[in-house]
């Protein structure tokens, strides 16, 4: 079940928590355009079958895109592959690229679930975030979206800001509820490594994260969530049933995918690959390639996956999804990984925070918080 991941690696701004590869000069995006066009028409025998289940905007802020950059992606896309009937084509957006006018060029495009970075709905939250929207343009644009017939929407949210309080965070996910949105997904304010965010925390200038206050305002997600009848698949997404994300699902279930753009990964079940992140190299790269026939030297790098690592990748990701890790996937791999398992998810399955059905390992309500720690332990070193 193939998908087409696309990088569009350009901000109005820098949101304070973020290390994602962007740039905040737009100068060069239609450049960007044409260089991803020229990554696809080199790369797309990447993906052997040729009927893709998604296409997924990403990035970055998609909704920079204009609909004829949007339109020019489609049609070359669609030289190469077709969507299959019902296909997922999801593309981020920010709130303060939403007006009338975008949503109603959105629609006239093949994209039909819109991935919406609200993150909150208070100013305090979205001010220390250093986020471009305000949190009339997080609520106007929900509503203007689902009266223009975007119905299968999904959106962002923060918790465990120092901003959030516990009140905050609840009627953030009262005022969702209030919305027909099928799909929600929650993550916890963690502090990366060269962001404004580390940096204002290290000089004193901004309270630090408290992991306590986080993990408190995680179980209010899950029980509010589960109370209102979305399904918990996996640790930060919540779906009502049917409603699952096609796309991001693929990711944990080990499906194959084409990332194109600065910074994308690729993923075909023997090898990960990820491009170059920086978007001058990425397009210099891609410059001029009438008479080649492969992706040029420089453009990604590439990693070949030893059984260990697949062992460690299905595990750390079959712990965070209600699917969850099966022996049978484990035995294939290799003799040596069902038992080494075993041995090393007994402990969680002891205290509780994991529970076996059958042949298949899951964590429980009070193991999902910890999923990476515990994923840890049961690696292959
Ligand atoms: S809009 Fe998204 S990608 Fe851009 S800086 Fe903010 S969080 Fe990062």
């Amino acid at each position: 079940m193939p998908g087409i991941y696309l990088h569009i690696p350009f901000c109005k701004q820098a949101c304070h928590y973020c290390n994602f590869h962007f740039s905040t000069s737009l100068k060069y995006k239609e450049e960007m355009v044409g260089a991803m066009l020229r990554e696809l028409a080199l790369r797309h025998g990447y993906l052997a079958d040729k009927e893709l289940d998604s296409i997924y905007f990403g990035g970055g802020t998609p909704s920079l895109l204009t609909e004829g950059e949007l339109m020019r992606f489609f049609e070359e896309i669609g030289k190469y592959f077709t969507l299959r009937p019902g296909a997922e084509v999801t593309l981020e957006a920010n709130p303060d690229d939403l007006a009338k006018e975008k949503i109603a060029a959105l629609r006239r495009t093949p994209v039909n679930r819109l991935s919406i970075g609200i993150q909150s709905f208070f100013e305090e939250d979205l001010q220390f975030f250093n986020r471009a929207h305000n949190a009339r343009e997080a609520r106007a644009c929900l509503e203007d979206a689902l009266s223009a017939g975007f119905n299968d929407l999904t959106i962002d949210l923060i918790y465990g800001s120092p901003t959030t309080t516990d009140a905050h965070w609840e009627e953030n996910l009262n005022i969702i509820f209030g919305y027909p949105i099928p799909h929600v997904s929650c993550y916890a304010l963690t502090v990366e490594e060269r962001t404004a965010l580390a940096h204002f925390i290290k000089a004193g200038k901004s309270r630090p994260v408290d992991e306590e206050h986080a993990a408190r305002q995680f179980e209010m997600l899950v029980s509010a969530m589960r109370a209102q009848g979305y399904v918990q698949y996996e640790i930060s997404n919540f779906a009502r049933p049917g409603h699952f994300a096609v796309h991001n699902s693929s990711y944990w279930k080990g499906e194959p995918y084409l990332g194109l753009g600065p910074s994308a990964h690729s993923y075909n079940g023997e090898s990960r690959q990820w491009n170059i992140a920086n978007n001058a190299k990425y397009m210099r790269a891609l410059s001029d390639l009438s008479d080649l026939q492969d992706p040029p030297p420089g453009l990604f790098e590439i990693e070949r996956l030893s059984p260990a690592d697949r062992y460690n990748e299905y595990v750390m990701t079959g712990l965070r999804t209600i699917w969850g890790v099966e022996l049978g996937r484990l035995r294939q791999m290799g003799a040596a990984f069902e038992p080494h398992f075993r041995q090393h998810i007994r402990p969680f399955l002891e205290n509780g925070q994991a529970e076996q059905a059958g042949d298949t390992f899951r964590l429980t309500d009070a193991g999902r918080f910890l999923a990476d720690g515990i994923a840890a332990a049961v690696f292959w070193a």
